[in-house]
């Protein structure tokens, strides 16, 4: 997947200090991971792919930055991510209610020997 044009991703690493950053493929990649520029629609659709379908499981905050940061990263990607988990109708209906404690069991046959 091509995430900067070359030019551009030039710019942007020659601004930036430190072997951290290089460019590999068309795309910029700091520690390894590729860095995504700031467009909304490509970093929801980066987390979509990590926490929304099937295999993700629509798993929590800490699994699904973890699955996102292997191969990703940008500014803030832990809070984009929390923010995103925070507003995903699914996680939010799966959560954890307040359980109100079962009563014991007694039983329903009036005879003596039962009760
Ligand atoms: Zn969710």
């Amino acid at each position: 997947m091509k995430i900067i044009s070359l030019p551009s991703s030039t710019l942007i690493v020659k601004k930036l200090q430190g072997n951290k950053w290089q460019i590999e493929g068309g795309s910029v990649l700091k520690e390894g991971k590729v860095y995504v520029p700031k467009n909304e629609e490509l970093r929801v659709k980066i987390i979509q792919l990590h926490h929304d379908v099937l295999v993700a499981g629509y798993g929590g905050r800490w699994k699904t930055t973890k699955l996102v940061m292997r191969n990703y990263w940008w500014p803030g990607v832990t809070k984009y991510i929390e923010k995103y988990i925070d507003g995903c109708n699914m996680c939010q209906r799966m959560k954890n209610g307040i359980y109100i404690p079962a009563e014991k069991l007694h039983t329903l046959c009036p005879c003596p020997c039962c009760l």
